[in-house]
């Protein structure tokens, strides 16, 4: 909700001023310098938390608090070229969709509003490259799969109850997804780092991975959440938000005639917005990067800017709208972090078994977490046929992973083989792929003398690595 407080905080923080700084400065103007200090101890001055009703995702949605108009910017993101996208700039940095930190205004050079296009209220399209000067090369993934952090001890003291968020979401990301986040080392010149928000309220997070001199930060205010710095966490990895998929449109409705003027973009796909990406699995009302059907973006605040697809347009009933999720990731966050973790893989293949001469598969090409393993007839123009390895840094096993759901292959309770959210921690989702020999196929080994087995109905662990053609595979490579 737009509550009183913000335009006083506004009052507090323009009366700040941004001191200059060189291209090689690791840190955004406002966000460690010592002008920044007032802005933190006006903002915390302000009676904030004492009858504000936004729920814990509209702490990310950080134009509620410093609002400004709709920008353009000209970033490369994931290599997709450089591309306009629409953002809006608070102390320095450059945020699209609110809470994904693009870079430093000062590097990127933005333009103001172009003219407005047919097409939707208040619609804009970008400018003419040839309007912009410099761009920034954004890239990812982070190498290794590692994101490399530094918390600001200043800004949140060791046994402060923000350093306990984060350490509980960090143990969070490293047991429940692949991503794995490592404290900075001396040698490390990239890394993300965690400190204050200037505007003393929300929070935010640089989005995927980028060298330096491009100064990377997560910032955080006081009520940030463990879910809301999971969420964070998940843009540093380089998703967008649930709702900016490609395909939502199939599943929700963006109620764009209620949505307040200027800021349809916060509530575009990430290919309207004129980026590239990828959607992994299915559209997931659950992922922990789903904003909730009411943003606080709404013209008429008691109707939501947002509700589901199969509902008629004004039924904001229960069963139709729903809130943001910050309890933990989804199998559908794990896969897409697994995807950005990865990368799109070169070498990848299908796994045939020696004995049924087929060709493992989640089970109709699911891309459901838990489905089992199928053998079925092998076709290398299935996607769910087709699986890559990857070891995370410090293991001594692989991952296997399904180029379509890209989830993992797992041992579950029962022996059964199955897919399951990627983490590289769990041992029953390490293997080895261990060869039998010249002119021989092999052995898909877990700890414990295990090794997979396929049948005609399907694919086990077998607490046994016996020489058979029934646990015998070749990777066929595409
Ligand atoms: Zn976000």
């Amino acid at each position: 909700m737009r509550s009183p407080f913000t335009t006083a905080l506004l009052a507090a923080l323009t009366t700040t001023t941004i001191a200059a700084c060189g291209p090689d400065e690791r840190s955004l103007d406002a966000a460690d310098g010592r002008e920044t200090t007032d802005v933190v101890e006006a903002a915390d001055g302000i009676e904030v938390d004492e009858d504000h009703d936004h729920t814990d995702e509209h702490l990310e949605l950080g134009a509620l608090y410093s609002d400004g108009p709709t920008r353009f910017a000209r970033v490369d993101l994931f290599g997709s070229g450089p591309r306009l996208v629409p953002v809006t700039v608070r102390h320095g940095g450059v945020y699209f969709q609110g809470d994904m930190l693009l870079g430093r205004e000062a590097d990127l050079h933005l333009v103001d509003d172009p003219a407005p296009v047919a097409g939707g209220k208040g619609a804009k399209a970008p400018p003419a490259p040839g309007a912009l000067k410099s761009a920034v090369a954004i890239r990812t993934p982070w190498p290794n799969g590692e994101i490399v952090f530094q918390i600001d001890g200043n800004a949140f003291p060791a046994g402060s109850a923000m350093r306990n968020r984060i350490d509980q979401a960090i143990a969070n990301v490293n047991a429940n997804t692949m991503i794995k986040l490592r404290p900075k080392g001396a040698a490390d010149l990239a890394f993300l780092r965690i400190t204050r928000h200037p505007d003393g309220v929300t929070c935010s997070s640089f989005l995927g991975f980028a060298p330096p001199p491009v100064p990377m930060l997560m910032q955080l205010g006081p009520d940030c959440s463990v879910g809301n710095i999971m969420h964070e966490f998940g843009h540093s990895a380089g998703l967008y938000h649930e709702q900016s998929r490609a395909d939502r449109d199939q599943h929700i409705r963006v109620r764009f005639d209620n949505i307040v003027d200027d800021k349809e973009a916060q509530f575009q796909t990430y290919l309207v917005d004129g980026l590239a990406g990828q959607d992994v699995g299915t559209f997931d009302l659950g992922s922990i990067m789903m904003y909730g059907s009411f943003t606080g973006f709404e013209n008429n605040l008691a109707q939501p800017a947002m509700n589901k697809r199969s509902c008629a347009a004004n039924d904001f009933s229960a069963g139709c709208v729903w809130s943001g999720q910050r309890n933990g990731f989804s199998g559908t966050d794990a896969a897409g972090l697994a995807r950005q973790v990865t990368g799109d893989p070169i070498a990848k293949f299908k796994i045939r078994n020696v004995a049924q001469d087929r060709c493992l598969r989640p089970t109709g090409a699911s891309t459901a977490e838990g489905a089992a393993i199928e053998v079925v007839a092998c076709n290398s123009a299935h996607k769910s046929q087709r699986w890559y390895t990857w070891r995370r840094p410090g293991m001594a096993r692989d991952v296997v992973v399904n180029e379509h759901s890209r989830h993992c292959l797992a041992r579950n309770a029962a022996g059964t083989l199955v897919q399951s959210r990627c983490t590289g921690v769990d041992a029953a989702k390490q293997f080895t792929f261990q060869g039998l020999g010249l002119f021989r196929g092999e052995q898909i080994q877990q700890s414990g003398g295990r090794c997979v087995l396929a049948s005609a109905n399907g694919a086990s662990v077998s607490s046994s690595c016996a020489d058979t053609t029934s646990r015998e595979f070749t990777r066929d490579y595409l």
